[in-house]
């Protein structure tokens, strides 16, 4: 069986889902929708996938540019078995794919309230299978439950100080910042680590950040008290077998979120996306049980198979997480 999966909202995170979602043999693109006929708009109708307007009222932008458009995106919902929400938070598209009756994934910016389902594939797939509204959470928040979930499960952690250096604006966004500041969150805890909280319920984390002006990578420095005798290589071993976590070393030349994009790129990935979550292995230490880590986020990347992995719980086509996860990771080409 193959789903037939809507994405709305072509932008950073919709264009790579599609890509995705193309790769994977039991799921398929049935449409795109975009509302500006911007060069994605392009790029899209390039690909092969169907093109649709958000709404009515940008169809006629999309014909001055002799972009075809197949309808709009209450069209596509007709075509589709699932629709992957990526527009701007808040953009409210909800009561529209339930008068359509189809199940919809939401990204990190909606808040966990809109779907009552936050989605992390290593920690809760399983409570994503049949469900119809699931909220794939945010690229900070995959970052720590993928090294987190890990831990936990298998060593117990007894708490977790995390603090967050947030990228201040993506690569392609020229109207955001801070471009020469650095900007704390005041609030305390930041909202990662409630966000944590909403995969890992029972995980004792407070969590603080700082946005910094770098648009590339979010770095986190994570300070997690380990429950029993954990050594540094007990925790590097769990690791090594946790899949969408990535090794990088200083004394091999990467010492900074730069060096890892370079990677990426000499990796030949589409984008130079880096799927996975990137830990310093010469930076990870286990102190009187606790332990010590820098890890590194592409904000535009790490996300997307668990979009892959959600669409497959939801509409049953695998049980198994490992199975899935290896589909999906075989498929992406992430090691
Ligand atoms: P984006 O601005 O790059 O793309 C959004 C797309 O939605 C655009 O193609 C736009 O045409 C379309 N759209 C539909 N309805 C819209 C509306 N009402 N207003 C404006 N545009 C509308 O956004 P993005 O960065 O891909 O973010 C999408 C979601 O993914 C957000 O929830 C965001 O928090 C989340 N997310 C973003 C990143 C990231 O680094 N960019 C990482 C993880 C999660």
């Amino acid at each position: 069986m193959t789903i037939k999966v809507a994405i709305n909202g072509y932008g950073t995170i919709g264009k790579r889902v599609a890509d995705a979602v193309s790769l994977q043999d039991d799921m398929e693109i049935c449409g795109v929708t975009k509302r500006r006929p911007t060069y994605e708009a392009k790029m899209a109708v390039k690909s092969g996938f169907p093109f649709y307007a958000a709404e009515k009222e940008f169809v006629s932008g999309f014909e001055a540019e002799k972009i075809p458009v197949q309808g709009t995106l209450k069209d596509l919902l007709q075509e589709a078995d699932i629709v992957i929400d990526c527009t701007p938070k808040k953009s409210g598209y909800k009561a529209i794919y339930e008068n359509a009756g189809k199940k919809a994934i939401f990204q990190g910016g909606e808040k966990h309230d809109l779907t009552g389902m936050s989605f992390n594939a290593m920690a809760n797939y399983e409570q994503a299978i049949g469900a119809d509204y699931v909220r794939v959470v945010s690229c900070n928040t995959t970052g720590l439950c993928r090294t987190l979930y890990p831990l936990d499960s298998t060593f117990g952690i007894e708490n977790v100080t995390a603090v967050m250096i947030r990228r201040g604006a993506d690569p392609w966004d020229s109207k955001s910042g801070p471009i020469n500041a650095i900007e704390p969150v005041l609030k305390v805890p930041s909202h990662h680590g409630p966000d944590v909280q909403s995969v890992m319920p029972d995980l004792n984390i407070q969590t603080t950040a700082v946005k910094v002006p770098t648009t590339i990578m979010h770095l986190h420095s994570v300070v997690a008290r380990l429950k029993g005798e954990v050594t540094t290589e007990d925790v590097i071993e769990k690791w090594d077998k946790t899949p969408r976590v990535r090794f990088v070393c200083a004394k091999h030349g990467i010492k900074s979120t730069a060096q890892i994009m370079e990677l990426a790129k000499d990796l030949g990935k589409k984008r130079s996306d880096l799927f996975e979550i990137a830990i310093w292995r010469d930076g990870v230490h286990v102190v009187d049980n606790v332990l010590y880590y820098y890890q590194a986020i592409h904000q535009e990347a790490d996300v997307v198979p668990e979009n892959i992995d959600a669409i497959r719980a939801m509409c049953n086509l695998e049980k198994d997480k490992m199975k899935s996860i290896k589909k999906t990771d075989e498929a992406m080409g992430i090691c």
